[in-house]
């Protein structure tokens, strides 16, 4: 968070902003986007490397274009990502691919994205080559392979191995190339994300290996223009660090000569960060609604509740992950510290922010907090709104974005009931 807007320092606008909008809402600070997407392009200065953006974490228009100002292109994981891509601007087509679409399962609208706008399909199982003939497309592809390792942010979230569902396995990609070959489409890209495991050391020698595995394949493939190391820039949630460029650089740039020496041309590297670019600069702002108790007994100990208004219906990561996010109430920062858990509106019992690793209730060192107080849930902005839910029926949180210069837009507004039920009909189906 930059200064300016620095919850624990800024109690005055969030007041401002919780009578004007009510709570719970998503406060977005650009400024601090804007360095962590410096970072990235910082990472990314040598020639031939690309960075993309992983809409997925935070798919809004404004996010959109603040990735396109700065030259980032995108990672889609749907064809309606795609289609709002294009809506904030990013170009269609494959000179070059601003777009990639990669897909696991072609679902919704994907003909339109890739036979008509020309979108570059990134194919993650093998019968997509099928599905793709069918449609008479004879364009050009990129392949998303399982290399057999990766770390996903959390163990449920396994980018590669034996267990992870993404990407046509390594060893098994040639049936593949035997059939976009028998069906006219050239493979111009090789894919695979090792995913954002929390260590950048271990970041770092996964892409090298991973480098290591593409140099060994690039020979085989005549059409290739690009490799993509995938995602996954950490972001450590418990003690926010931000990256070690230098050391990530080097090993990028070194990669991409690497590359483009056994491929004997120029290849592009590339890389499609999502969570690292926004985790940091959202805040989920919820209110104190309540304090309430539970006793010790033969089941258990007894905890001290903070009842919130915001849930998992706004920010799943902690009841799906256990994911840790930093919390703070600005108003009480000065107050000692006590142990309290932190538990939203929803009738479920695993409405709770405050887990630990082992996915129980794990009661946080928190102020005294007091009935009207309001409280920051940090580091929301990847996988925060993009996650958030109609269950319960409360309707999506309003996105609020603040510009570097202090002007405040509002991205988005608090849906209503009439959202809610808007796709509700009594239309009689004659099949
Ligand atoms: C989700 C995803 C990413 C980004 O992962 P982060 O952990 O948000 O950085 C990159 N590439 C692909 C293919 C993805 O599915």
């Amino acid at each position: 968070m930059s200064e300016s807007l620095n919850p624990n320092q800024n109690a005055p606008l969030l007041q401002k902003l919780a009578a004007r909008l009510g709570t719970p809402f998503w406060l977005y600070d650009d400024a601090e986007m804007r360095r962590r997407i410096a970072d990235v392009k910082a990472l990314t200065s040598a020639p031939g490397l690309q960075a993309r953006y992983a809409m997925k974490a935070s798919p809004s228009k404004r996010i959109l274009k603040e990735m396109k100002k700065n030259g980032l292109w995108i990672d889609a994981v749907s064809a309606n990502e795609c289609f709002r891509a294009e809506q904030a601007g990013f170009a269609t087509g494959s000179h070059p691919p601003e777009i990639l679409y990669t897909a696991d399962v072609f679902r919704g609208d994907w003909q339109k994205a890739i036979l008509k706008d020309g979108v570059l399909p990134n194919i993650g199982s093998p019968g997509m080559v099928g599905d793709l003939a069918k449609e008479g497309y004879k364009g050009p592809l990129a392949l998303r392979i399982n290399v057999g390792f990766g770390h996903g942010h959390v163990n449920a979230c396994d980018t590669g191995g034996p267990s992870s569902k993404h990407g046509i396995w390594w060893e098994d990609v040639s049936g593949t190339i035997a059939a976009a070959k028998s069906a006219g489409m050239p493979i111009v890209m090789l894919h695979a994300h090792v995913g954002s495991g929390p260590k950048q050391q271990e970041l770092r020698d996964n892409l090298k290996r991973l480098i290591g595995v593409f140099a060994g394949l690039s020979g085989s493939f005549p059409d290739l223009q690009a490799i993509s190391v995938g995602g996954g820039l950490p972001w450590n949630y418990r003690q926010p660090e931000t990256l070690d460029v230098p050391a990530l650089a080097a090993i990028l740039a070194d990669g991409q000569k690497e590359l483009s020496k056994t491929a004997g041309r120029e290849i592009r590297l590339e890389i499609e960060p999502g969570r690292y670019y926004v985790a940091s600069s959202c805040t989920l702002v919820t209110q104190v609604t309540d304090l309430k108790k539970t006793r010790s007994n033969e089941k258990g100990t007894g905890v001290e509740f903070i009842m919130v208004d915001a849930g998992f219906t706004d920010l799943v990561r902690p009841a799906m992950y256990g994911s840790y996010h930093r919390i703070t109430i600005p108003a009480r920062v000065d107050r000692p510290t006590e142990p309290f858990c932190v538990a939203g509106p929803l009738c479920e019992s695993g409405d709770v922010f405050t887990r630990g690793a082992d996915e129980m209730l794990e009661p946080r060192a928190l102020p005294r907090a007091e009935r009207g107080d309001l409280m920051c849930l940090h580091d929301a902005g990847a996988y925060g709104y993009a996650m958030s839910s109609h269950y319960n029926s409360l309707g999506r949180a309003p996105q609020v974005w603040v510009e570097e210069d202090g002007s405040i837009f509002l991205m988005s507004r608090r849906e209503t009931l009439a959202d809610l039920t808007a796709v509700e009909t009594d239309e009689a189906l004659h099949v």
